[in-house]
């Protein structure tokens, strides 16, 4: 969507210089001029905003992992049986990794079966 709005703005820019250069004292061609680049304006003022929406997207999906590792906080390490903090569970690509700060224990964790 940003190179979309870029490539308008500079569309909207070129057609408004062809009207204000070749407007040679008319007053419409010069005011359509003036509006095609406040059209660009508006444009990259567009395309900045942008990516600040995408920013907020990413925030969310971190709150949802955030929830999942609540849940977490209430395991138990395999090895020693310590309560297990919210910094010593690790999620790398999917899978998620227990590093106990009791015991020094590192470990995967595999979903166990509900039967
Ligand atoms: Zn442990």
């Amino acid at each position: 969507m940003k190179i979309v709005s870029s490539i308008t703005a500079a569309v909207l820019v070129v057609l408004g210089l062809i009207f204000i250069v070749g407007s040679q004292g008319m007053v419409a061609r010069l005011g359509l001029g003036i509006l095609l680049f406040l059209g660009a304006g508006v444009m990259i003022y567009l395309g900045r905003m942008q990516p600040q929406v995408t920013k907020t997207e990413v925030t969310v999906k971190q709150e949802i992992d955030l929830t999942g590792d609540v849940k977490l906080e209430q395991m138990t390490c395999n090895n020693c049986g310590a309560t297990l903090s919210k910094n010593s569970v690790e999620v790398k690509a999917g899978a998620i990794f227990i590093h106990c700060e009791h015991c020094g224990t590192s470990y995967q964790i595999e979903e166990a079966p509900k039967w």
